[in-house]
C-alpha cells in the first residue's frame, strides 16, 4: 500500500511522494507566543512529530520549517500593557515553547524562524502582489483583494460565491472592499510598535508571514503543509491566495490538518479558559511521556477528548511497555526459537507499519504492538518464549519507540538513574542474604519513596518506576 495521507485540498487519501527525490519539504504553522502554549496546541505539534518520525522511518530526509509568530495583536497589547518591547515579551514564551516541546520529545524542525526577522521579505512580497494588482490600500493599511484570485476557497471547499459583491452593504462604510479581504500590512496605531518601510509605518498581517517564510526556505512549491483544522480557513486559504498569486504555481501539494483536543465537547482554547498547559499537568505529577502518549495514540484526524483519566490510562499503557522491556532485557529464556511466536512478531510489525502508512493511524499501529506484548508475556509465563525470540521482540519494541518515544522515563527532579536503582537493589539483596531484613526493608521503602517499585519474582527482583 505504501504511505498515504488524507489531503485537505483534494479531500482524498493520496499516496505520498515528495517532489524531489527523498527530501520532504514541510512547513508547519508554529505558535503565537503571547502566552504559554496549551496541550491542545501540543496535540497538533505532537501529530507533526509523529509525521516527521514516520517520514524518517520510511527513509525520507526532512527539511522542515516552523515559524514562531512573534508579532500579532495580542502580543502587542500585552507587551504595551507591561511596558516591554516585543522581543522582551515574546522571548520568555518562545523559550517556554521550546522547553515544553523538548519535554514532550518533539523533534526540533530543521529550521525555526521568527516572523519579526523577515519583515523585509514580507514587504517585498506585498510590493510584488501590488504590482500584480492583487492589493488595495485603505486608511494606510494594505489588503489582499480575494476577488482577484480565482481559486479562492479551494482548500476549505466553501461555496463563497453567494456572499461576494451582493452581500456588501455600502463599501464606503467599511475599511475593506469585501468583508473577506484580508490585511497584508497594518498601518501603525498610536502607541504600537511598528516598522518604517516603503509600505509605510506599520507591521505585517499574520497570513503573509507564513507564505513568505515557507517559500523563502522551502521553495515555491512545498510538499507538506500542516496545522490544526482551525487554520484551514481563513489562514491557510489566505496563504494559498498570496503564494499562488505571487508565483502562479501550486503552493503546497499535501495539506494535513489535525483535529482538535476537546474538553467536554468544546475545543480546548485560551479564550474559553478550559485549557491545561504542560506545566499545569507536570505540577499535578503527570509524566511528560504520559501526555505525549495520550496526545499521539488517537489518530490525528479524530477529535480527542481530554480527561485526567485518559492520562492515567496512558501511564498504565506505558508501564505495560516498560515492564515488557524489562522482562525482555532481564529474564532468562530457554534455548531455541519459537516459530509461531516469531511469526506473530512479524505480523505485528507488518500491522504496525501498515497502521502508520494508513494516514498515520497510530491507534492501529499501537494496538498491533500491544497485542503482541500480551501474547509474548503469556508465552514468557509458560516458558514458550525462547531466547531466539528476543531479538525480534526487541526490534518491534524499538520500531514502536522510534515513533512513539515513551519507553525512556523522564528523569524527575530528585529521581534516581537506572544504575543507582540497580545498585540499591544489589545492596538490598546483599542485606537479605546476610539476614539484615530491617535494612533490606528500609532500602525497599526508600526506593518506593523515590517512586521505584520493587517486585520479587521467581526470576529475581524486578523494578519499575511509579507512573502518576
Ligand atoms: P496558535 O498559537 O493559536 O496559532 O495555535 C498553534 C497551533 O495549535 C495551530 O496549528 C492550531 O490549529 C492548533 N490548535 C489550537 N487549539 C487546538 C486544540 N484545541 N487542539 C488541537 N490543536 C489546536
Ligand atoms: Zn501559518
Amino acid at each position: 500500500m505504501g504511505l498515504q495521507f488524507y489531503n485537505t485540498l483534494t479531500q482524498r487519501l493520496e499516496p505520498f511522494s515528495p517532489l524531489n527525490g527523498k527530501t520532504v519539504r514541510m512547513y508547519t504553522c508554529g505558535p503565537t507566543v503571547y502566552h504559554y502554549v496549551h496541550i491542545g496546541n501540543f496535540r497538533t505539534f505532537s501529530f507533526q512529530d509523529i509525521l516527521r518520525r514516520t517520514l524518517l522511518a520510511r527513509g525520507f530526509q526532512l527539511e522542515h520549517v516552523m515559524n514562531i509568530t512573534d508579532v500579532e495583536d495580542k502580543i502587542i497589547r500585552n507587551a504595551v500593557a507591561q511596558g516591554k518591547s516585543l522581543q522582551e515579551y515574546t522571548s520568555e514564551y518562545t523559550k517556554a515553547f521550546l522547553d515544553d516541546s523538548a519535554l514532550l520529545r518533539l523533534e526540533r524542525p530543521e529550521r525555526m524562524v521568527l516572523a519579526t526577522e523577515h519583515i523585509n521579505e514580507m514587504v517585498e512580497a506585498i510590493q510584488r502582489l501590488a504590482a500584480k494588482s492583487h492589493t488595495y490600500e485603505s486608511e494606510g493599511s494594505i489588503y489582499f483583494r480575494i476577488a482577484s484570485f480565482k481559486d479562492y476557497g479551494k482548500l476549505s471547499h466553501m461555496n463563497l460565491s453567494g456572499n461576494v459583491a451582493g452581500a456588501r452593504v455600502d463599501v464606503d462604510e467599511y475599511e475593506k472592499d469585501d468583508a473577506r479581504d484580508f490585511v497584508l500590512w497594518k498601518a501603525q496605531k498610536p502607541g504600537e510598535p511598528a516598522w518604517e518601510t516603503p509600505l509605510g509605518t506599520g507591521r505585517p498581517g499574520w497570513h503573509i508571514e507564513c507564505s513568505v517564510m515557507a517559500m523563502k526556505y522551502l521553495g515555491e512549491t512545498i510538499d507538506i503543509h500542516t496545522g490544526g483544522v482551525d487554520l484551514v480557513f481563513p489562514h491557510h486559504e489566505n496563504e494559498i491566495a498570496q503564494s499562488e498569486a505571487l508565483t502562479g504555481k501550486p503552493f503546497a501539494r499535501y495539506w494535513l490538518h489535525a483535529e482538535h483536543l476537546m474538553v467536554e465537547g468544546q475545543k480546548m482554547s485560551k479564550s474559553l479558559g478550559n485549557f491545561y498547559t504542560l506545566r499545569d499537568l507536570l505540577g499535578k505529577g503527570y509524566a511528560p511521556e504520559s501526555i505525549r502518549y495520550l496526545l499521539t495514540t488517537t489518530p490525528y484526524r479524530k477529535q480527542l477528548n481530554f480527561t485526567l483519566d485518559g492520562l492515567k490510562a496512558a501511564a498504565a499503557s506505558i508501564e505495560r511497555l516498560r515492564n515488557f522491556q524489562y522482562r525482555l532485557d532481564n529474564e532468562n529464556f530457554g534455548e531455541g526459537l519459537s516459530e509461531p511466536l516469531e511469526a506473530r512478531q512479524e505480523a505485528a510489525s507488518k500491522k504496525f507499519n501498515e497502521g502508520l502508512d494508513d494516514d498515520l493511524n497510530t491507534a492501529e499501529a499501537a494496538a498491533a504492538v500491544f497485542e503482541y506484548i500480551r501474547e509474548a508475556n503469556s508465552a514468557m509465563d509458560s516458558g514458550q518464549f525462547l531466547a531466539g525470540n528476543r531479538p525480534g521482540a526487541a526490534r518491534l519494541l524499538a520500531s514502536f519507540d522510534a515513533i512513539f518515544d515513551v519507553l525512556r522515563p523522564t528523569a524527575s527532579e530528585g529521581g534516581m538513574s537506572d544504575s543507582e536503582i540497580e545498585a540499591a537493589i544489589a545492596e538490598r539483596q546483599q542485606a537479605r542474604k546476610s539476614k539484615q531484613f530491617a535494612k533490606a526493608d528500609q532500602i525497599r521503602n526508600d526506593l518506593l519513596a523515590k517512586g521505584v517499585i520493587l517486585e520479587d519474582t521467581r526470576e529475581g527482583v524486578r523494578w519499575k518506576r511509579k507512573q502518576s
